[in-house]
């Protein structure tokens, strides 16, 4: 019989390392006021942006509503999912402090 002695060495396959990556921060429930969009119940990411009239793009709900740029303030804010304009303050959650469901 033939000798088998080729001298193979076994080589072992890299242990693959699924590691689960840590949430950058994105989707972190702040308890308390939620915003939403009062009409379609849309809910806006971090990484939503609206934008000025002086062409300035930035998340509105990061300065209630107050452009950081030229500082224009706006009381309404439109929402980018169905298209309505509804009042800034009315996209805030009010959970009030009694927690009155
Ligand atoms: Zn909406
Ligand atoms: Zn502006």
């Amino acid at each position: 019989m033939g000798g088998a002695g080729l001298g193979l060495r076994e080589r072992s396959p890299r242990p693959r390392v699924d590691a689960p990556r840590p949430l950058d921060g994105t989707g972190v429930d702040q308890g308390g006021g939620r915003i939403r969009c009062p009409r379609c119940r849309w809910q806006p990411g971090r990484e939503d942006r609206w934008s000025c009239e002086c062409g300035h793009t930035w998340n509105t709900f990061d300065t209630h509503g107050v452009c950081p740029v030229c500082g224009h303030a706006w009381t309404k804010t439109q929402c980018p999912r169905c298209l309505e304009w509804s009042r800034h303050d009315d996209w805030y959650e009010h959970g009030g402090p009694g927690g009155d469901a």
